[in-house]
């Protein structure tokens, strides 16, 4: 499993609804993990590592969150946040979010579940429920920035 760079063309996918919740998703979700904090992310969202799968994963702080086939049910309260992307190197923008949202969507097992979510996990979550549209932050962004190496 490696990660995807924009532009690569699974970036700009809808992807395909989860139906088997079995030991072959757990094995993805368990190799995403690892990926996603090797690089220091906080959300990783299936596309970004090959697969047409509407799932994604999400480590704010000490928790980690698994989202399957997820959908915003409300949102309220829009502000502009600044984020960047593991698929996006090197580049931030400012992007317009919402601070409370509530979402549906399935855990591990396929159980139904629902969620309210604010502060740094309502915004990953949008961030990565859009990746699952096929919608990256540099197509919604109001101002974009390139981070300089020295
Ligand atoms: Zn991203």
């Amino acid at each position: 499993m490696n990660l995807i760079y924009y532009p690569n063309k699974i970036l700009k996918i809808k992807t395909k609804k989860v139906e088997a919740f079995d030991k072959n998703l757990s094995n993805i979700i368990k190799e995403m993990k690892e990926l996603m904090v090797k690089n220091n992310g906080v959300g990783l969202a299936a596309n970004q590592v090959d697969l047409d799968l509407s799932l994604f994963i999400a480590k704010p702080k000490d928790k980690f969150y698994i989202f399957i086939n997820p959908e915003i049910m409300l949102a309220e309260e829009e502000e502009i946040k600044e984020e960047g992307c593991l698929s996006i190197p090197n580049k931030w923008g400012l992007v317009k979010r919402y601070k409370k949202i509530k979402i549906q969507y399935q855990d591990i097992k396929g159980k139904k579940r629902t969620l309210k979510a604010s502060g740094l996990l309502a915004h990953i979550i949008q961030h990565e429920i859009d990746h699952l549209s096929g919608i990256l932050f540099i197509d919604k962004a109001i101002e974009i920035y390139n981070l300089k190496n020295d």
